[in-house]
């Protein structure tokens, strides 16, 4: 097994990477932002503790990871484990081949902002270390357990035959990993119905049935579902044709509005970000308070319709920046579940402290969890255990021959 794993996450103008050592709760971590600016920098943790501070000014993808990963060198990685956002309909990790990379660039249609991304921070590990073993984690894979009445559109039949319009679902690493993990602590590893509410900057909801996705609030790209810090999650699908026809907008400054200026943002008229709004509310901003109860209310409504998926309920797990550390949030979305038989501990709720997980019902009804996301601790063991397999089945192939 490898007991090393570099874990790379390439987005659209950051890079973080990470290298998770076996046995180790230490972690060495980076972030490269504001890549392509004069701003650009590394910033991170080094192994002894020490702060790292790099400007590197106007650089790019390539260069931003050249800097970091050789830096990274010196502690000798085993494996490489690529976060990827859309893999189609791939199910599982995959040792990264020429045919996984045709794969990842045949859905950048689908995600044209990540998967592009991805395949630069591949290319250039590629290049840097040239002999070790690389694995692509999908962000869609987990979901690809969807049954087809959850993934099709009521759309016409060839749109998905053609050109694959159906719904993937997105945040399918951190979802699998805080059902399992929430699920064991319960004392039903990977058994039972339940629900994922995953609440960051991004956020989504997913039904989970003995350890395996049956539904998800986002769809063809993350856009749909829930409100998010600055996306808009569902909308009339006939916006598009009332602002194109009444404003003259076109398809990308729509596209646009309901990406980067919608969500949270759009609603407050002040902040994507939770805890602005919150503090803004406390202070009677009235915006802010609207905008925590639609999120509150929508992230309920999609709890209650992905509980469908379920043929029984035994709990739910809240994860991500807002889910971990919001006994408001979550108290307030609960407030909209009554009927599900939620019975929130107040105590249990407030004094949850940031990062730990624990349990805060009331001891009646559906179980509820707190449950810290891991998505790159989830990523290394991904990318070990593909290895782990490839060689084994190396070695099987090998000892066939020489039995031969
Ligand atoms: P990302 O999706 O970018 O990984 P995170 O999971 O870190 O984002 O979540 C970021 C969100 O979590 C922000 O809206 C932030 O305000 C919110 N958040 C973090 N801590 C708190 C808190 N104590 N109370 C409310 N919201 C919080």
């Amino acid at each position: 097994m490898p007991k090393s794993v570099l874990v790379i996450n390439c987005g659209s103008s950051s890079i973080k990477f990470a290298l998770l050592l076996e046995d180790q709760d230490f972690r060495i971590h980076g972030l490269a932002e504001n890549l392509g600016t004069p701003e650009a920098r590394i910033k991170g943790v080094t192994m002894g503790n020490e702060p790292i501070d790099i400007s590197i000014p106007n650089a790019d993808h390539r260069q931003a990871l050249e800097v970091g990963l050789e830096r990274l060198a010196n502690y000798k990685p085993d494996a490489i484990g690529h976060r990827i956002v859309h893999g189609g309909t791939i199910t599982k990790a995959e040792l990264i081949t020429d045919d996984i990379i045709q794969t990842i660039r045949e859905a950048t249609p689908l995600a044209p902002l990540h998967n592009p991304a991805h395949l630069v921070g591949i290319e250039a590990t590629q290049r840097l270390f040239p002999d070790l073993p690389q694995v692509a984690v999908f962000d869609t894979a987990f979901h690809q357990t969807m049954p087809a009445h959850a993934y099709r559109y009521a759309l016409p039949k060839y749109l998905y035959t053609h050109h694959n319009v159906r719904r993937y679902g997105f945040h399918g690493t951190s979802h699998a990993y805080v059902s399992e993990r929430g699920s064991e602590l319960a004392g039903s590893f990977k058994k039972g119905g339940w629900l994922t509410a995953h609440l960051g900057n991004g956020s989504s909801t997913c039904a989970i049935w003995n350890g395996q996705s049956v539904d998800t609030s986002m769809g063809l790209t993350p856009l749909e579902g829930v409100v998010m810090g600055t996306r808009s999650g569902d909308v009339d699908p006939s916006i598009h044709s009332f602002l194109a026809s009444n404003l003259g907008w076109d398809i990308y400054k729509i596209d646009k509005m309901l990406n980067s200026q919608s969500g949270l943002l759009g609603l407050s008229d002040l902040s994507n970000d939770m805890r602005t709004l919150i503090e803004a509310s406390e202070q009677g901003n009235e915006d802010a308070t609207l905008a925590i109860e639609v999120f509150c209310y929508r992230l309920a409504k999609s709890l209650a319709a992905l509980s469908c998926g379920l043929p029984q309920l035994n709990g739910l797990f809240f994860t991500g920046g807002i889910g971990e550390n919001s006994a408001f949030i979550r108290e307030k979305t609960l407030a909209y579940l009554p009927h599900f038989g939620f019975n929130l501990s107040k105590e249990a709720n407030d004094s949850l402290k940031r990062g730990t997980e624990g349990r805060i019902d009331a001891g009646t009804g559906p179980q509820i969890w707190v449950v810290p996301t891991d998505e790159e601790g989830r990523i290394a063991k991904e990318t070990a255990s593909v290895v782990q397999n490839e060689v084994n089945a190396f070695l099987a192939k090998k000892s066939e021959a020489v039995s031969a």
